[in-house]
């Protein structure tokens, strides 16, 4: 996209692209085929990002991380966009929530994740609960001073095994003017705790490599210092971070959407059909022209939510609206590009199927498309007292 970038931002992102160009997009088809990212290359991709600054870039330089602001962060998440999030999971952005940390947490939570030493899971979603996360089974009853948590969670994603898991659990009930509404905490986890299992889980055909794990907790017993921030705001703690891996995805989307583009682009350029090339066919060279409105249509929703967001002004609709519309636009274009390529599109030996594959993962996770287009409306509703 065209905009003024500074000094800085240019360094950037020429920085993040030679590195995409040198340690990513030529392992992208071995991944696709292997369904997994072997752990050398994990490991080495997670070095080479530590070794020139890109690891924990979200984080502030106070804890490890590369203390960058959301304008120079968007550009780094809409360069991973054109590529596999198997791969360039690895070069981590930590959960955001975990600068709630506080005392002995910071030590043992935060800043190892920022240098590579810990990773970590989110664990929100369970069997019966996706999009209806408040009903949430995976519960916490307190026995002391300490928790007991039961209950399971499912989808949840990472490049690796981690070494812990951020956990939401019920820790009981809350009266509230909209009536009775579940108390939900945020808990940290350690892999290995007596009764928390965790496994592989089922393996998505979008971003193929990048896992999905199952947790189980049977009685699993957690100290009062296991709680992350505030002991029934584990929603609000998580929904400020929640908001903004929004408009990460949007960007990424963009990012993803401007590889199909060039693709769709040069393809309509040079392959001929009826003497000429097929760009010049009306039906392919509208598609291109559509293709080219959505995409920057989509990147300034994302400049405008950034911007927003480096004020603090930045709302849950306004992230909403980020998410809806270019993981939309980046699903049209990726049909739109199979359909120009024709059965080339689906070849195995192209990277457009793995591309349309890769995109349809974006309509769904951080919210489906319908959960974002109800948090617009009810944010158009609301004030009308509706
Ligand atoms: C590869 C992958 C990685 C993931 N990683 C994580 C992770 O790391 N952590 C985590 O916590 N979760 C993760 N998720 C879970 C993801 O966020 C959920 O899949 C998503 O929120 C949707 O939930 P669901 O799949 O249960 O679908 P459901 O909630 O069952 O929805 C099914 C359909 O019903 C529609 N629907 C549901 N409610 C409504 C409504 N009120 N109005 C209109 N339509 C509705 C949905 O939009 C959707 O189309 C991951 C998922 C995948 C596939």
């Amino acid at each position: 996209m065209d905009i003024e970038l500074s000094h800085e931002q240019r360094m950037l992102l020429e920085t993040v692209q030679g590195f995409l160009e040198q340690e990513i997009y030529p392992h992208e088809e071995e991944v696709d085929r292997l369904g997994r990212v072997p752990l050398e290359l994990g490991r080495q991709i997670e070095k080479r990002a530590i070794d020139i600054g890109l690891f924990a870039a979200n984080l502030p330089e106070s804890v490890g991380g590369g203390g960058l602001d959301y304008q120079s962060l968007v550009l780094i998440e809409r360069e991973f966009g054109k590529t596999s999030h198997a791969l360039h999971s690895w070069i981590a952005r930590p959960a955001e929530i975990l600068m709630a940390c506080e005392g002995d947490q910071v030590e043992k939570y935060l800043i190892p994740c920022a240098k590579a030493e810990k990773r970590e899971l989110f664990a929100l979603t369970e069997p019966e609960a996706g999009s209806d996360i408040m009903s949430m089974k995976t519960n916490a009853r307190r026995d002391g001073e300490d928790w007991i948590l039961n209950g399971s969670k499912h989808f949840i994603s990472g490049p690796v095994m981690p070494d812990f898991a951020i956990v939401f659990a019920v820790t009981g009930m809350d009266e509230t003017e909209r009536g009775r509404r579940k108390r939900i905490t945020a808990f940290l986890v350690d892999v290995g705790t007596d009764g928390f299992d965790i496994s592989e889980g089922t393996r998505s055909v979008s971003y193929r490599g990048y896992l999905t794990f199952q947790l189980g907790f049977s009685d699993v017993r957690l100290g009062p210092g296991q709680i992350l921030g505030e002991e029934g705001r584990g929603l609000e703690l998580s929904g400020k971070w929640l908001s903004m891996n929004r408009v990460w995805v949007g960007a990424s989307c963009c990012g993803k959407a401007e590889r199909l583009f060039n693709l769709a682009s040069e393809w309509a350029a040079t392959r001929k059909q009826f003497g000429q090339p097929i760009g010049k066919f009306q039906a392919t060279g509208f598609k291109l022209a559509d293709m080219a409105v959505e995409l920057k249509a989509a990147d300034l929703l994302v400049m405008d939510a950034v911007s927003k967001g480096d004020r603090g002004k930045m709302s849950d609709s306004d992230a909403a609206m980020v998410k809806l519309f270019c993981s939309e636009m980046l699903n049209r274009t990726a049909d739109n590009t199979v359909q120009i390529y024709g059965g080339m599109g689906l070849m195995e030996e192209m990277p457009i199927q793995r591309l349309w594959r890769d995109s349809r993962l974006e309509r769904i996770w951080d919210g489906t498309s319908e959960i974002q287009r109800h948090i617009i409306s009810r944010a158009i509703l609301r004030p009308l007292g509706a």
